[in-house]
């Protein structure tokens, strides 16, 4: 019996359901990835290359056991839907298109068709209400999740797998990380070294004390059941890791079940929102030049490095979304084009959480004052020098207001506000009521 392994975002071995399940039960094994044009154009300029970095890997751990990973340009409905192994086999993803391309191969194969669930610890669609409906609020989610027993670990089983390489991994330039299964646990393991601190350091932008495994968790170089069974519970702070692995499984089943999140706000009285979406402000958004330190430093992390700091993507998302006015869906497909770790779901879910237009979000009237925010969680500053230089020479009690500084501050600093650093884009106190009405007008029209 053959059987093809058709990997997406499960890009490794260990761990990995429908490699075990193929790799046991037959003689001889295809590893396949198709390299779908529509899916390689969209991973955009940051996570192309990881991509191909997380292939070449996964092509040597192939090597390591005898095979190579098989790499086909193509539509994955004409390429895997067409082939003639005996059963093909995958892990699948939540996503609409993934939803609609993977019923399209199922169809086309039939009975020979074995889905597996890979990147999430609970499928979606197996945890629901007492209603039987999916869930819309974290908290009885989180309940339910805790309560089940997690899955068990998938092994692979010896056989021979094939060495055509078909058309190989293209190439992509360098990747933001070292790609594959062992370098995504060497992450997890220098993060073992901090978890118990996670309470305490994990919103702090300015030291490294979260894993920066989401990309790993994206790409599927690491198993999310590895992360829970490494991290265990055993200190606050690992309790909250599992539970920031629980808010994902969260985001996965609300795009499994409600699509249309993707463009539609969860709450649908926010479809009337008036949003501003002026051109120039989003530009300067995009670009780290609002005159809000906190906002630029994240957004020139997001530049970069393809990637920002959790509490750094709430306040640049708030500021978008409230401050400026600006619809969140700009600003999640600005995240998503540039993030290593972008992901529709994750995405799509946080956005609507901090817009206020989620089932489960921020209060509307929350508005992240970029100024507080700035001073609680980068509190010498130094995250902001980082990222901008051109007021590294300010004070500390400064650097997260430049605007408050004296003229002979400024000149000391080498900074001229309006030339060297923009002035503040909007007053925030302003923008905060603005924001506030704009919001409760849409409620308003929504509930009449
Ligand atoms: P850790 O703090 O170490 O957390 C461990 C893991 O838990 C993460 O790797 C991640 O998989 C998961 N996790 C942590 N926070 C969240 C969260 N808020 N929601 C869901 N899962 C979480 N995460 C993505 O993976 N992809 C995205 O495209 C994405 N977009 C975001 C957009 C906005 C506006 C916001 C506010 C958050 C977004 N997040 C996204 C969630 C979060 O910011 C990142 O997962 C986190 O910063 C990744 O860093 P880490 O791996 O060090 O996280």
């Amino acid at each position: 019996m053959t059987a093809l392994v058709w990997f997406r975002r499960d890009l490794r071995l260990q761990n990995n359901p429908a490699w075990a399940a193929a790799t046991r039960g037959h003689d001889h094994v295809t590893a396949l990835f198709v390299l779908d044009p529509r899916l390689w154009q969209a991973a955009g300029p940051v996570r192309g290359p990881q991509l191909a970095a997380h292939l070449v890997a996964l092509d040597e751990e192939l090597g390591r056991a005898g095979g190579r990973l098989r790499v086909v340009p193509g539509d994955p409905v004409s390429v895997v839907g067409r082939c003639d192994a005996d059963q093909v086999f995958w892990n699948d993803d939540y996503t609409p298109y993934a939803q609609h391309r993977d019923g399209a191969v199922a169809a086309a194969l039939g009975p020979r068709a074995q889905r597996f669930h890979g990147s999430v610890v609970h499928a979606p669609g197996s945890l629901l209400t007492k209603t039987g409906s999916p869930y819309r609020v974290f908290t009885p989610f989180s309940r339910a999740w805790a309560q089940r027993r997690l899955p068990e670990a998938s092994m692979p089983g010896a056989t021979t797998i094939s060495i055509d390489v078909g058309g190989g991994i293209p190439e992509a330039g360098p990747p933001l990380m070292a790609g594959g299964e062992r370098a995504a646990a060497d992450r997890l393991s220098e993060f073992l070294d901090v978890v118990d601190d996670y309470v305490e350091l994990r919103d702090r932008p300015d030291v490294a004390g979260t894993s920066r495994l989401s990309a790993d968790l994206k790409f599927g170089t690491i198993s999310p059941l590895d992360v829970i069974a490494a991290v265990g519970e055993a200190t606050p702070g690992r309790a909250a890791v599992v539970r920031q692995i629980c808010w994902r499984d969260f985001w996965a089943q609300v795009m499994y079940h409600l699509p249309a999140t993707v463009e539609h706000p969860m709450r649908p009285e926010y479809e009337s929102m008036e949003w501003r979406n002026d051109r120039d402000e989003f530009r300067a958004w995009c670009r780290g030049l609002t005159g809000y330190p906190i906002v630029d430093a994240g957004m020139r992390q997001l530049l970069a490095e393809g990637w920002m700091h959790n509490r750094v993507r709430m306040i640049t998302a708030s500021f978008l979304a409230k401050d400026l006015l600006v619809d969140w869906r700009w600003g999640e497909r600005f995240f998503r084009r540039y993030l290593v770790d972008g992901d529709l779901a994750q995405n799509v879910g946080n956005w609507q959480w901090v817009a206020g237009t989620g089932a489960d979000a921020a209060p509307y009237f929350r508005v992240f004052n970029p100024v507080t925010q700035g001073r609680k969680f980068d509190p010498d500053g130094s995250y902001v020098r980082r990222y901008v230089p051109e007021l590294r020479q300010l004070a500390t009690k400064l650097i997260h207001a430049p605007w408050e500084a004296t003229p002979l501050e400024l000149l000391g600093a080498g900074i001229t506000l309006g030339d060297t650093y923009p002035a503040p884009l909007v007053d925030h106190s302003e923008a905060r009521e603005r924001a506030l009405e704009t919001y409760q007008a849409a409620r308003s029209r929504g509930s009449a």
